[in-house]
């Protein structure tokens, strides 16, 4: 008997954000795994059985759908936004490489999901407009000084940075070190977007500058997103402003 695991991404919180690919696959699992929060915004399917765990079980999590899907059965593991970026793909890779011969046999699918830079980007205009990349602030899983050595090679060649991860309660001062590290290559002035619980009814978006920033709050949910010299602020009347990074770069940043 040929188990199934697929790894759902479910977007940022919008209902509207779930693909339908996603939502196919969720309807079809008879077993959920995830974080609580997130299993909580999947509606109630029956038959379909819910494992909840908490957000730094992600091993066992793993292991638990894994060993389940083994037996035969049709899984799923969510995760929010995508599912492999800072999420619960490359937990069940991990974990597929270490385990047993039986989870190499498995029929293992991934489901892509709207990532949380992607949905911020949209609610302000095209800060991705150019070439970028992601950083997880995280130092849970690496040491503090790799984080700084990545902060010093993106925003010295030009990148405009997505930060995920950026505070947590056993994490306190890494943001504001981070924006002390980013304001030794970029501008003050440089525009930086932080976008809390995007897609979520407390959603909230802001655009400050790299000499405000690291006075700004940020907490587990919320994404920043940091130019570069070539991003541009448009402001409207009204409105909120866009901010966009135009598609051609004329220097390379000192
Ligand atoms: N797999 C997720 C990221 C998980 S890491 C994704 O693709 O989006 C968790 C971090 O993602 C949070 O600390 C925050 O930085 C960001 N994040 C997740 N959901 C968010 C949302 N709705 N709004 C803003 N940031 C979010």
């Amino acid at each position: 008997m040929s188990g199934h695991l697929a790894v759902i991404g479910l977007g940022p919180g919008d209902p509207r954000y779930l693909t339908p690919e996603a939502q196919e696959a969720l309807i079809t699992a008879q077993a959920l795994y995830g974080y609580g929060p997130y299993l909580d915004r999947v509606p109630a399917c029956v038959g379909q059985s819910r494992h909840a765990s908490d957000n730094r079980e992600e091993g066992a999590r793993a292991d638990a759908a894994l060993r389940h899907a083994a037996s035969g059965a049709r899984v799923a593991v969510v995760s929010g936004g995508d599912p492999g970026v800072f999420a619960m793909a490359a937990v069940v890779c991990e974990r597929i490489k270490m385990g047993p011969e039986s989870w190499r046999a498995l029929d293992v699918a991934f489901v892509p999901g709207i990532t949380a830079m992607l949905a911020v980007a949209a609610r302000i205009g095209a800060p991705f407009g150019h070439d970028f990349c992601a950083l997880s602030l995280s130092d849970n899983l690496k040491p503090w000084e790799l984080v700084e050595r990545r902060l010093d090679a993106a925003a010295g060649a030009g990148f405009v940075i997505a930060l995920y991860n950026p505070v947590s309660r056993a994490r306190p001062w890494q943001f504001g070190n981070a924006v002390e590290r980013l304001r030794r290559h970029l501008p003050e002035t440089t525009p930086v977007i932080f976008g809390r619980a995007v897609g979520r009814p407390d959603e909230h978006v802001s655009v400050t500058t790299l000499a405000e920033a690291g006075a700004t709050s940020a907490d587990m949910a919320t994404l920043i997103i940091v130019g570069t010299r070539e991003t541009r602020m448009i402001a409207r009347t009204g409105r909120s402003p866009l901010v966009y990074t135009p598609r051609a770069a004329a220097e390379v940043s000192a």
